[in-house]
C-alpha cells in the first residue's frame, strides 16, 4: 500500500446533498461500535466471541471476573480473601476522601479490592490464580491487592501448584503512597520464594498493564503472555518523550512492539488463552502428580 493511501478518508461524505435514508437507529444496549474498526456489532455475537471483534480482532476490555469463565474449568473456582479491602491509613484526600472513593468503588463493582484470588483448575490442572479488575480504581495496586496477591503466591507454595495471574492496571495506588510502593517489594519477594521451589508463574497481561504493577509482579512471570493490542509499559509515552526529547517509534508500548523487543514471550488471542496456558503448564509442571481427575 502506498503511504498516501492511508490518508484516504474512507467514510467522508463527499456529496453533502439531502440524505434520503434516515439515520440507522441503534437500540441502546443491543449493539456496540468497535472502538478499532468502527463496525457496529450485535452485543450477543460479540459476547459469544469472548468480546473480540470478528472483523478486526480488537479485544474489548472485559472484567477481571470474566477471565475466570474463560480460563478456569466450570464450577472449579473457589474464591479466597474476598473480604480484604484497603484502609485509608494516611487520611488521604485528592478530589475526594480516599475512604469515600473506596466505598463508592466497592458499591459500583461489587468487589472489595482490585483483584479476585482463589484456586481452580485449568484443563484439570489445579492452580492458584488472581484476576485484576481495572474498574476498581484503575486496577491500582494498594495494600489490599498486595496482600491478596501475596496470599495467592503463598497458597501456590503451600499446595505446590502453579500461579496464574491476569493483570490490568494503571500502576500503584497513589492514595496509599509508600504503603502502595511497598507492595512491589512484597509481591516480588513472595514470587522469588515460588521461583526457588520451581513452581511456575504464568503472567497474563491485558490492556492496559502499566507502571507499578508492570514494574513488579506482572513482568516477573516465568512466561509472560499478552492479549493482542494491549498497552504495556511503565511511564506513559508523553512523559518518556518529554524526558528523553526524542520522538518515539510507531506502536511504542503496544504488545506487538514489546514482543519484538523481547519484553514478553507471546501474544495470544483470547480464544486461545486457556489452551495456551494449559499447554504451558503441562510443559513446565508435573501433570502426572498434580492433575485433578
Ligand atoms: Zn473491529
Amino acid at each position: 500500500m502506498e503511504k498516501n493511501d492511508k490518508k484516504i478518508p474512507w467514510f467522508k461524505r463527499y456529496n453533502k446533498g439531502p440524505v434520503d435514508q434516515p439515520a440507522r437507529e441503534i437500540p441502546d444496549g443491543l449493539w456496540i461500535k468497535c472502538e478499532s474498526c468502527g463496525e457496529i456489532i450485535y452485543k450477543k455475537e460479540l459476547s459469544k466471541n469472548l468480546w473480540v471483534c470478528s472483523i478486526c480482532g480488537h479485544h474489548f476490555r472485559i472484567d477481571g471476573k470474566d477471565y475466570i469463565d474463560i480460563l478456569i474449568d466450570e464450577g472449579t473456582f473457589q474464591e479466597f480473601d474476598s473480604n480484604i479491602t484497603s484502609k485509608d491509613s494516611l487520611n488521604f484526600i485528592d478530589s475526594k476522601r480516599y475512604s469515600e472513593r473506596i466505598k463508592e468503588t466497592v458499591i459500583k463493582t461489587g468487589l472489595n479490592s482490585a483483584i479476585t484470588t482463589g484456586i481452580g483448575t485449568i484443563d484439570s490442572i489445579q492452580v492458584s490464580c488472581g484476576f485484576m479488575e481495572f474498574r476498581f480504581i484503575g486496577g491500582s495496586m494498594g495494600s489490599a491487592l498486595g496482600e491478596k496477591f501475596t496470599r495467592a503466591v503463598e497458597r501456590a507454595i503451600e499446595m505446590e501448584i502453579p500461579l496464574i495471574v491476569v493483570s490490568a492496571s494503571g500502576g500503584a495506588r497513589m492514595q496509599e503512597s509508600i504503603l502502595s510502593l511497598m507492595q512491589m517489594a512484597k509481591t516480588g519477594t513472595a514470587l522469588t520464594r515460588l521461583h526457588n521451589l520451581g513452581l511456575p508463574f504464568v503472567s497474563i497481561l491485558t490492556h492496559p498493564t502499566t507502571a507499578g504493577v508492570m514494574a513488579s509482579y506482572a513482568s516477573l512471570g516465568d512466561v509472560i503472555i499478552s492479549e493482542p493490542g494491549a498497552l504495556l509499559g511503565f511511564a506513559g509515552p508523553r512523559v518518556i518523550q518529554q524526558t528523553i526529547g526524542t520522538e518515539l517509534p510507531e506502536g511504542f508500548q503496544s504488545a506487538e512492539f514489546v514482543l519484538e523487543h523481547g519484553f514478553i514471550d507471546k501474544i495470544v488471542p483470547r480464544n486461545r488463552l486457556k489452551a495456551t496456558v494449559a499447554g504451558l503448564l503441562r510443559y513446565m509442571y508435573e501433570p502426572a502428580v498434580k492433575t485433578v481427575t
